[in-house]
C-alpha cells in the first residue's frame, strides 16, 4: 500500500478490521453504541466497494474474467470484434440467419444482459419492438446505438413514411458504425483507448477498401441490368450507394410493423416489374423463408440469382461470417446473377 493511501479504501483491511471487532466483542469487550455503528459502516462499504461496477469489473478481470459486450446483430457484434481484439469479451444476442424484426427475447438473453458491461443496438427500428433497448433498459445497463449519426433513407410504404434501419449495406455507414462503437467502448475502457482506436483504424480502411473495390465489381453489370429484387427491403442503401433500383414485395420490415408485411398489390407490381424491366435474376435472403421470392419468381419466369446475406451474416466458418465476407459474397451473387 502506498503511504498517505486510506486504509479503508482496501476491502481486505477492512474486513480485518472488523473481524478484529467482532472478536473483541466475543471476549466480552463492551460494544457501545459507537463501535456498532462503526461496524456497520465498515461492512456497508465493504458491500459498497463489491457492487461497484468497477470493482465488479476488476474483480471478474483479476480472475481472468473479461469485460462483456452485449451486442443484438451479427454484423455489429462483427464491428465489436475488430475493435476490441481479445481485450473484451463480445456476445451477439442474433444467431447467424436469425430476423431481428421479429425476434422476441428470451430469458437467458435477459441474463447475459445482466452480466453484460454495455449493450450495443442498430437502433432506427431494426430491432422489432425495441427489443435490445428493452433488454439493456431491464438489466439496467447502458445502450449504444450504432447507427446513430447515420443519414437514414426514408421509405414511401403505402404513403406512410419510415427510416430504413439496414443502414449497415453501404460500407460508409459501416464506418460510423464502427467509429460510435470505438468511442463507447474508449469511454467505458479508458486503458484500452489507444489500442481500440488503433484496431479501428485498420479496420476502417478495410471498409474502404471494401467499397472501392465493390464499386468496382458492379460496374461490370449494364446499368439497365442494375435491378436488385429481393424478399424484403434490406438493400435499399446498397441500391443507392451502388446505382440499383431496387424493390422488395415485403417492404421494410418482415414484420407486421408500420409498412411491414407481404399484400396482394405489392406482390402484384413486383411480378410486372421483373416483366416489363426485364429482369434477370431475383434474390433469395439467407434470413427470410423464400417460399415468397420463389413463387414470384415462378410468376414472372425468372431465375433465383441466389442467396443473399442481408439481416444477419453467416454461419461460423461460412464465408458470410463476417461483415465483409457476407458484402463480398452478395456482390460476386448479385454481379453473377445480373451481368
Ligand atoms: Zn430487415
Amino acid at each position: 500500500m502506498h503511504r498517505g493511501q486510506n486504509h479503508l479504501s482496501n476491502p481486505d483491511i477492512v474486513i480485518r478490521i472488523t473481524l478484529r471487532e467482532i472478536a473483541g466483542a466475543k471476549k466480552g469487550e463492551m460494544l457501545n453504541r459507537q463501535k456498532i455503528f462503526l461496524i456497520s459502516c465498515s461492512f456497508l462499504l465493504v458491500a459498497w466497494i463489491l457492487v461497484g461496477t468497477d470493482s465488479v469489473r476488476a474483480f471478474s478481470r483479476a480472475q481472468g474474467g473479461k469485460g462483456i459486450i452485449l451486442c443484438s446483430t451479427t454484423q455489429i457484434a462483427d464491428f465489436t470484434r475488430n475493435i476490441v481484439g481479445d481485450s473484451l469479451e463480445v456476445k451477439c444476442i442474433l444467431a447467424p440467419g436469425a430476423d431481428p424484426h421479429t425476434y422476441m427475447p428470451t430469458p437467458k438473453d435477459a441474463q447475459m444482459a445482466a452480466q453484460a458491461e454495455i449493450c450495443i443496438q442498430n437502433g432506427l427500428h431494426l430491432e422489432g419492438k425495441n427489443w435490445m433497448a428493452t433488454l439493456a433498459k431491464d438489466a439496467g445497463k447502458p445502450i449504444v446505438t450504432a447507427a446513430e449519426g447515420v443519414q437514414p433513407l426514408e421509405l414511401d410504404t403505402d404513403g406512410k413514411i419510415t427510416t430504413d434501419p439496414h443502414a449497415w449495406f453501404s460500407p460508409k455507414n459501416a464506418a460510423i458504425y464502427v467509429r460510435n462503437i470505438t468511442s463507447a467502448l474508449c469511454e467505458a475502457n479508458p486503458s484500452l483507448k489507444w489500442s481500440l482506436e488503433s484496431r479501428a483504424k485498420l479496420y476502417l480502411a478495410e471498409l474502404r477498401a471494401l467499397d472501392s473495390w465493390i464499386r468496382q465489381m458492379v460496374h461490370i453489370i449494364p446499368v439497365p441490368q442494375r435491378i436488385l429484387v429481393t424478399s424484403h427491403d434490406a438493400f435499399n442503401y446498397f441500391a443507392v450507394e451502388y446505382g440499383f433500383r431496387n424493390q422488395a414485395p415485403v417492404g421494410w420490415s418482415t414484420g407486421s410493423e408500420v409498412g411491414g408485411g407481404m399484400t396482394p398489390s405489392r406482390f402484384k407490381s413486383v411480378v410486372a416489374s421483373i416483366k416489363n424491366l426485364g429482369v434477370k435474376a431475383v434474390f433469395v435472403e439467407t434470413s427470410v423463408n423464400p417460399k415468397l421470392i420463389r413463387e414470384i419468381a415462378r410468376e414472372a419466369g425468372v431465375a433465383i440469382g441466389g442467396e443473399l446475406y442481408s439481416d444477419s451474416m453467416g454461419a461460423e466458418d461460412s464465408a458470410g461470417e463476417t461483415y465483409i465476407g457476407m458484402m463480398r459474397e452478395n456482390v460476386i451473387t448479385i454481379v453473377g446473377g445480373l451481368k
